[in-house]
């Protein structure tokens, strides 16, 4: 990945995110195709986080609506000076369950739903504000130590739990599987996100419209195995400044 765009003057850098946006689009639905799946609705989110809010603006200014951030705070100044563009947030990052307040009302959907105390904490701000909450679980199927995430044996009683809270919905799950070189090696745990889904929705007796996984490296492999929203930052906007591309969640 070059880092060119660092210096990029406004012309170029719309350049350079009309393309980067444009091919994108075009892989989705190439991939779409391929799956014999051309209807399937699937929104691509702008992962926002540590980029430029010029960048965002561009974007959303060419017709890109959902953008993804991680930390509560650098997304509220975000949403303070952009508010004037169609813009709908997603938080896809880890959250305590002491910041829980600040996403309610703010974000379209909330992908990292872990814990009952969590939802429970949700929930409690949902109500308060008299608003219905989307959110989606998160799962970590590979059950690596220290990522946020449900490990898979707790998250239909975490389901369960959630289905009683009536001012959180819940629209599906997300995942973030080990990184891998070869996205190949992450297409398990896609598809195992997937079939999660389809015995919940038995076990549960819902219907939950997404399945959120896919980033820039591997994001047509979880559409071929599904996935509704993909989540890609650094293959639309440029590397983020400051740090490597794979670096730990928070
Ligand atoms: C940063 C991040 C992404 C985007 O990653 P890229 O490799 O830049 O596409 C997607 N999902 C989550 C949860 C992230 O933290």
């Amino acid at each position: 990945m070059n880092h060119s765009e660092k210096n990029m003057i406004k012309p170029e850098l719309e350049k350079f995110l009309t393309a980067n946006l444009k091919s994108i689009r075009t892989r989705i639905a190439r991939v779409l195709e391929k799956c014999h799946d051309p209807g399937r609705n699937v929104t691509l989110i702008a992962v926002s986080k540590k980029q430029p809010l010029e960048k965002v603006s561009i974007l959303a200014k060419l017709g890109q609506v959902h953008f993804g951030e991680n930390y509560v705070q650098e997304a509220s100044s975000k949403m303070e000076m952009l508010g004037d563009l169609n813009i709908k947030w997603h938080f896809i990052g880890g959250l305590q369950t002491n910041k829980a307040r600040y996403v309610i009302g703010k974000f379209a959907l909330v992908h990292s739903v872990d814990s009952l105390k969590l939802a429970q904490a949700l929930h409690k701000k949902a109500l308060s504000m008299k608003t219905v909450q989307p959110i989606l679980i998160q799962v970590n199927l590979a059950g690596e130590k220290q990522k946020s995430g449900a490990l898979d044996k707790n998250v239909l009683d975490l389901a369960l739990g959630i289905k009683d809270l009536k001012h959180l919905r819940l629209d599906g799950l997300m995942i973030m599987p080990p990184y891998f070189d070869d996205p190949e090696r992450s297409r398990p745990f896609f598809a195992g996100l997937s079939r999660m889904k389809q015995e919940m929705e038995q076990r549960l007796g819902i219907g939950m419209p997404h399945l959120s996984m896919g980033m820039s490296g591997d994001f047509e492999v979880a559409l071929e195995e599904g996935a509704t929203m993909v989540r890609i930052g650094e293959l639309l906007m440029g590397p983020r400044p400051g740090c490597g591309l794979h670096e730990p969640e928070q």
